[in-house]
């Protein structure tokens, strides 16, 4: 029986409602007046249910194509300007006991090189991360209740917010463990995380059970309740996804806006990021033998549909996708990619040794965070290394209630152009400054408010004089 406000995975992510709105989006697909009904509502902004986001994606009329493409650019433009918020994953151990059918470092690969990061060795990788220009981190790491306990990650991520190399510090650390308990959420709100994350990997019961053949991980109900757990334990912002190209996409689209209106009913708050990455070549992985890999079109039309369905939820990509590929989605509705990040364990301070891999994918974008950071910029993009809601205490319904009200906009420029300036003194190539100073330059008018304006200016001034680390 479907019902959002329960707190049964099976109830909240009801499989027969999944069904009836795959049906229902099917016998609509061509349903223009409906299709135009909808796209009238998701101009309001105010989000769609599944069932209506469920018939945009399928539907098959080329002119409303074209509007929600439209629909999309605009909301992304209302909401999130033309600034892209930058950050890097950071693996920390690669040891893990479940048996995820699609990552290299399931556990019965016994080829891949196991490494775990001593606390010196999370020091140097954070400063190498510093050293590029990184503010934000994503820390990943498998499950592993001896090798990787609750008390690791936590002392990882105290030696990351103390490991400050020449002018860097990591401002935010977003953690993306395994389901745990609520005890441990809070001992992870306490340690100051950003955002928690959990992709689902697959929505849809049967598949998950088979793709998740052993370990903890095998137990549907434990992750699929696991943001319950984390919002029970003080977490408020969280982050949700699906790995794309293990079940059919339709499906996983539908239940992972079942999930966001899950937390909305019950939290009063909807995730705070949706991430969409599809399966990706690894060390004994083999993309192809998953047969439901969708295409780059596919993959576009999405992007576009989670951002009319959820305008308020922060949508990222990582260097999974190639740049053509990401530059195909930015301006559909992405906020956040990840840039010049390497997917092994220790991999930002040394290269693996020949014939050795720990990565957990293969990256596809390759480029070195200063040549993401131009390429944002050459494409009329504002690369922002904001950390500052957290910081500011504004997560949460707190951070959602600025969001809807458009006010959490006099935040976000000022910030990213402040936090581009520090970039461009510390760690831009020449090309890259000289790029970045005309654009700061350029959008300094587009701050509404002269006092906001004058005290951007003026930290400016102050970045370049050497002070650091200004937010709004
Ligand atoms: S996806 Fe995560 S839990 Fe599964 S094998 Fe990989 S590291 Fe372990
Ligand atoms: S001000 Fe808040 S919402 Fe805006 S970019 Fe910074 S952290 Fe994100």
């Amino acid at each position: 029986m479907y019902n959002p406000k329960s707190l049964k995975a099976e109830e909240f992510i009801s499989h027969e409602e999944v069904l009836e709105t795959l049906e229902y989006a099917k016998a609509n697909c061509r349903n223009a007046e409906l299709i135009d009904r909808i796209l009238e509502k998701a101009k309001l902004r105010k989000g769609l249910s599944h069932r209506e986001a469920a018939v945009l994606l399928d539907c098959q009329i080329p002119e409303k194509n074209q509007e929600i493409y439209a629909l999309a650019e605009q909301i992304k433009k209302d909401f999130y300007g033309n600034r892209i918020v930058l950050f890097a994953p950071l693996y920390l151990s690669n040891y893990c006991v479940n048996g995820c059918v699609y990552c290299p470092y399931h556990q019965k690969n016994k080829h891949i090189a196991r490494k775990k990061l001593t606390q010196e060795e999370v020091a140097r990788e954070v400063a190498a991360l510093e050293d590029m220009g990184h503010k934000r981190l994503a820390i990943e790491a498998g499950e592993d209740p001896v090798n990787n306990p609750i008390d690791y990650i936590l002392e990882c991520i105290k030696t990351i917010y103390s490991t400050k190399h020449n002018n860097g510090s990591i401002r935010r650390v977003n953690v993306n463990i395994a389901a745990t308990t609520v005890e441990n959420y809070r001992k992870l709100k306490a340690a100051g995380i950003g955002t928690y994350i959990l992709f689902q990997e697959t929505y849809h019961k049967e598949s998950y059970e088979r793709l998740h053949p052993i370990g903890p991980k095998h137990n549907y109900t434990y992750h699929t309740e696991a943001m319950d757990r984390a919002m029970e334990g003080g977490i408020d912002d969280v982050g949700i996804g699906v790995l794309f190209g293990l079940e059919l996409y339709r499906y996983e689209f539908a239940a992972l806006l079942m999930h966001a209106e899950h937390l909305e009913a019950v939290h009063g708050v909807g995730p705070h990021t949706i991430s969409v990455p599809r399966i990706r070549r690894a060390d004994d992985i083999d993309p192809d033998v998953f047969d439901n890999g969708i295409d780059d079109d596919t993959f576009a039309k999405i992007v576009a549909c989670i951002r009319v369905a959820v305008p308020y939820t922060g949508m990222i990509i990582s260097t999974r996708e190639s740049k053509a590929c990401r530059e195909k989605v930015l301006h559909l509705g992405v906020s956040q990619i990840s840039g010049g990040s390497h997917t092994s364990v220790g991999g930002y301070c040394e290269p693996e040794p020949a014939g050795e891999s720990s990565e957990q994918f293969d990256v596809s974008d390759k480029r070195p965070l200063d040549e993401v950071v131009n390429w944002l910029m050459q494409m009329g993009y504002i690369p922002s290394f904001c950390t500052a809601c957290y910081r500011a205490g504004r997560t949460g319904d707190r951070f959602m209630s600025l969001c809807k009200s458009g006010q959490i906009q006099n935040c976000c420029l000022p910030n990213a152009l402040m936090t581009l300036k520090e970039y461009l003194q510390d760690y831009a190539s020449p090309d890259t400054r000289t790029v970045g100073k005309k654009l700061i330059e350029a959008q300094i008018p587009n701050i509404p408010s002269e006092k906001m304006r004058e005290l951007v200016r003026q930290n400016l001034v102050n970045i370049e004089n050497g002070q650091r680390d200004f937010r709004v």
